[in-house]
């Protein structure tokens, strides 16, 4: 294997480029793909989850992040009639799970 040595400054530019690209969030990675970004979050002190495209995100442990969201929940009251009622609650901001999901640490 070839090494190298890269600036921080280049290796941060590229790392962005990656992540911000339409590839990024497309579904389109594969697993060694985001291993590989996940490896340089660590090396540019990044957190992981950042260079990890929702799809994957579940796979990987990671630390709980709050965050609220809203939720709709309809009632049948009869063949025509449906209540709508909101409710807030607390997901991962990372994997949308609630905090006893088995990937949080
Ligand atoms: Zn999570």
């Amino acid at each position: 294997m070839r090494v190298v040595e890269v600036p921080l400054d280049d290796l941060q530019k590229l790392f962005d480029t990656a992540v911000n690209s339409m590839d990024f969030g497309s579904g389109f990675l594969d697993h060694d793909e985001v291993l590989t970004l996940r490896m340089f979050a660590r090396i540019l002190d990044v957190e992981p989850m950042t260079a990890t495209p929702d799809n994957f995100r579940k796979q990987f442990p990671h630390q709980y992040k709050p965050q609220m969201r809203t939720v709709y929940d309809w009632t049948v009251l009869d063949h025509f009639e449906r209540a709508k009622t909101k409710r807030d609650e607390e997901v991962c901001y990372w994997c949308s799970e609630r905090i006893d999901f088995e990937m949080h640490r």
